[in-house]
């Protein structure tokens, strides 16, 4: 930790800086420059984090040598994660793509749409059983009927599972019947259920918040390692902005940034990122492009009768195309979309 003191501190504020560094048992270092005098304090920032440092006369700024989320930090592991989600990889050069709807629905479309993304090339389906809706009005999901519908669908495609869990009770539930535990960007900071799906032993995948900072979901990130769960992949799906032509805005410097902080997977959502089908294929190509470890894609077969997020569902065979153009630029950056597990029967 640095302190950087105010340019008008006197001896005597100098001097009690250093008795409370003292005082809490740790060593400094003065530095006095020609504008401004520094104290290095050499001990642990966990320690230190906690003290109101700022608060100090003639302490002008504190600023920290390590990041805050010490777990999920590429200092702490300084080689990329490989999430495994039942067989399927994620991170280090393999790439989770995951489609489905945006909500688990009947069953025959279910299949039908299942098959389809499957024929394509996905490896992970998706589609929320329990939807966090701006309305209460709003369909809210087929709760725990859509989980065991969703789990059929897996097992006759040998495709993994990911699936939203809104509320810490339903944790043990949700992980039951899913593969992956999605917590979505109206939870990322649900503390309350961070600390639970952390104590699942299912991989978890945590979106953006919508007015969330990229410190802020490390952070989020971190709340998981620390209960024990090490298998957090990141989603950037987009943050507000305030050009209402998109959904959202969709941050793609996010990834590399990531990337360079971090040893988690990030994968991409265009679908909620734009809300538009036509600008998801551009945006999940950037995506990849930005080093990005997947990309998640709203799939529907008739999106006008979508019980949710229709308007920004793609084909099936606009995702078979997209599929395409994904798999060779998979193929020109080295990377490989990880093939489904050897089906169990
Ligand atoms: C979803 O995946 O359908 C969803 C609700 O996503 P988000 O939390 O990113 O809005
Ligand atoms: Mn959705």
């Amino acid at each position: 930790m640095i302190l950087i003191l105010k340019s008008n501190a006197t001896d005597e504020q100098i001097e009690h800086v250093l008795e409370r560094v003292e005082a809490m048992g740790l060593q400094h270092h003065l530095s006095r420059g020609t504008y401004r005098t520094i104290v290095g304090i050499i001990g642990d920032e966990e320690q230190l984090r906690e003290e109101p440092l700022r608060a100090i006369p003639g302490v002008a700024k504190v600023v920290p040598v390590l990041p805050p989320y010490k777990l999920a930090s590429r200092d702490a592991h300084p080689e990329p994660s490989v999430v495994d989600v039942s067989g399927v990889k994620i991170g280090g050069g393999y790439l989770g793509m995951i489609a489905g709807p945006c909500s688990v629905e009947d069953r025959d479309r279910m299949f039908r749409i299942a098959e389809a993304v499957c024929e394509s090339g996905a490896n992970l389906f998706r589609g929320g059983a329990y939807k966090p809706r701006t309305s209460p009005y709003s369909f809210q999901g087929l709760g725990e009927e859509g989980l065991k519908l969703l789990r059929e669908v897996g097992d006759k495609f040998g495709l993994p599972i990911v699936t939203e869990v809104t509320d810490p009770r339903l944790v043990e539930t949700v992980a039951q019947h899913a593969d992956m535990l999605q917590v979505g960007a109206r939870n990322m900071q649900n503390f309350a259920l961070l600390t639970e799906v952390g104590r699942s032993d299912r991989p978890v995948l945590l979106k953006r918040g919508m007015s969330a900072t990229v410190n802020d979901l490390l952070m989020c990130a971190e709340y998981i390692l620390s209960q024990g769960n090490s298998q957090v992949v990141l989603c950037e799906r987009g943050i507000k902005g305030f050009d209402s032509a998109t959904r959202n805005l969709f941050d793609v410097a996010a990834v590399p940034l990531v990337h360079s902080l971090s040893h988690l997977p990030i994968i991409v959502d265009p679908s909620h990122a734009t809300g538009r089908p036509d600008l998801i294929p551009s945006c999940a190509l950037a995506g990849l492009a930005a080093g990005a470890d997947g990309v998640h894609v709203e799939v529907h077969d008739c999106p006008e009768v979508a019980k949710s997020d229709g308007q920004q569902a793609l084909l099936p065979s606009q995702y078979d195309e997209l599929m395409s153009q994904m798999r060779q630029l998979a193929q020109a950056l080295g990377k490989e979309i990880s093939p489904l597990p050897e089906k169990q029967f």
